[in-house]
């Protein structure tokens, strides 16, 4: 059956049609750490890349497979990586091509985990993370060099929320032989960073893509069109002799099954050697919430708007932001890269500072107050009390915390219940003096 092209299909559909063995339609949980070859020369075929399929759950298993594939066709990308966490795809979505001495530009709008990961493990594991700023594409150009071998963003990061311009970005990558990583956790299906040129794609899929709060987890989607072979002194990862692949050129090795150099190479080294590899366990939970994808991301996107609009009123808030309320280039970018919604995270300002967030916060009866988005729930955080506690105040500023700042993640309630609580939650919060 040729695949359709209709995510709600997809989801569904892609990767798995029912189980050999047993007929079983639901994907089953391969529990096994190790799969049994049919002979010597089977195993040695699979361990040259001879021939493909199951060694040791670290490196693959049945059930994570169908994931990889769903999401690769979810994605309109040719293969992906499932991996322990979002962490982890993003640590080695990065370490698959740069080493020691190389570097990397990244906008410097990302989730305080990624950050960390970028400004103080890579650092010290001597990959410089070079920080550009997202409004203006021309500064990724201008940090770059000889040994950035990277360009990442997310593509709607958070507390700003405004999209990252991916075309413009992935353009000047291709100029230089550059890929560009693009972290689509909380835009899964409302945009697709491949259509706009970016090479890799990473997700956790432990928010929206699980979307029921029940399992951390990672994916990395290569997309297949960069030509790695084109650029050997920018990518020497890919067209150098791997010795620890017994001198592999990844580029040469792999090209009879397709342009799936980076990410096999990420399976075959990286993951066989870091280990962080998902338990098939959560890629069962991951493909259980990837049937509903497209039914609650547009229910998120729906009742994110309708939040949006109630809080643009409200007299207690101060400043709205989500893509439905973008104006001049954000609002451009959104109606450019954001297909069928604006995604579900909103954050606004509430008069009346910490105080007033606080009290918002707890007040909150039905939204839970998490340190997580994506979830079907509605979630709240006040960063500058939690989150972004450690940071100076300056700090906080120049990452977008204000004193009154909260992150919401909308869910798939009712929108009429999402608006009461938050509607008793402001009237509570903007009773302490001064707040309206
Ligand atoms: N990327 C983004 C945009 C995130 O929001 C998060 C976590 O909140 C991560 C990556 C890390 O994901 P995980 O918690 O699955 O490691």
């Amino acid at each position: 059956m040729t695949l359709s092209k209709h995510p709600a299909t997809i989801a569904l559909h892609a990767g798995y049609r029912s189980d050999p063995a047993t007929g079983a339609v639901a994907v089953p949980i391969y529990a096994t750490t190790a799969y049994e070859f049919k002979s010597a020369d089977h195993a040695a075929n699979l361990f040259a890349l001879k021939e493909f399929g199951n060694i040791y759950t670290r490196i693959m298993n049945p059930t994570n497979d169908v994931l990889e594939k769903r999401m690769a066709a979810l994605e309109g990308g040719v293969a992906a990586l499932a991996v322990a966490s979002g962490q982890s795809a993003s640590a080695l979505a990065i370490q698959n091509i740069a080493r020691a001495g190389d570097n990397i530009v990244s906008s410097a709008e990302l989730y305080g985990g990624t950050y960390n990961l970028f400004k103080n493990v890579l650092r010290d594991q001597g990959i410089e993370v070079r920080f550009a700023d997202s409004a203006d594409p021309e500064s990724f150009r201008r940090l770059t060099d000889a040994r950035t071998r990277a360009y990442y963003a997310e593509t709607l990061p958070n507390p700003k929320i405004e999209v990252f311009p991916i075309a413009e970005v992935a353009a000047i990558g291709q100029s230089f032989g550059i890929p560009l990583i693009v972290d689509n956790t909380a835009a899964p299906l409302i945009c697709r960073p491949f259509d706009h040129g970016a090479a890799i794609c990473v997700y956790s899929i432990t928010k929206w893509i699980s979307g029921h709060g029940t399992g951390v987890g990672g994916l990395i989607i290569d997309s297949g069109t960069f030509d790695w072979a084109r650029f050997p002194e920018r990518q020497p990862a890919l067209n150098n002799p791997d010795p620890s692949y017994h001198d592999a050129v990844w580029t040469e090795a792999v090209k009879s099954i397709g342009p799936v150099a980076y990410i096999i190479k990420a399976r075959v080294t990286l993951l066989r050697d870091v280990g962080a590899c998902l338990s098939p366990f959560n890629a069962f939970l991951a493909l259980q919430g990837i049937e509903t994808l497209p039914l609650r991301m547009k229910a998120h996107c729906e009742n994110a708007n309708v939040v949006a609009a109630f809080l643009k009123r409200h007299p207690a808030v101060e400043r709205v932001v989500h893509p439905s309320l973008a104006q001049g280039v954000a609002k451009t970018r959104a109606e450019t890269y954001l297909k069928g919604g604006y995604g579900g995270l909103i954050g606004f300002e509430l008069k009346g500072g910490v105080e007033a967030g606080k009290d918002f916060i707890n007040a909150l009866k039905l939204v839970y107050h998490v340190a997580n988005i994506g979830d079907a729930r509605t979630l709240a955080i006040h960063p500058a009390s939690t989150t972004h506690s450690q940071l100076s105040a300056q700090e906080q500023l120049s990452a977008g915390v204000t004193p009154g700042y909260v992150r919401l993640s909308i869910g798939i309630e009712h929108s009429d219940d999402i608006l009461e609580d938050l509607s008793q939650a402001l009237d509570v919060a903007s009773k302490r003096k001064g707040s309206a």
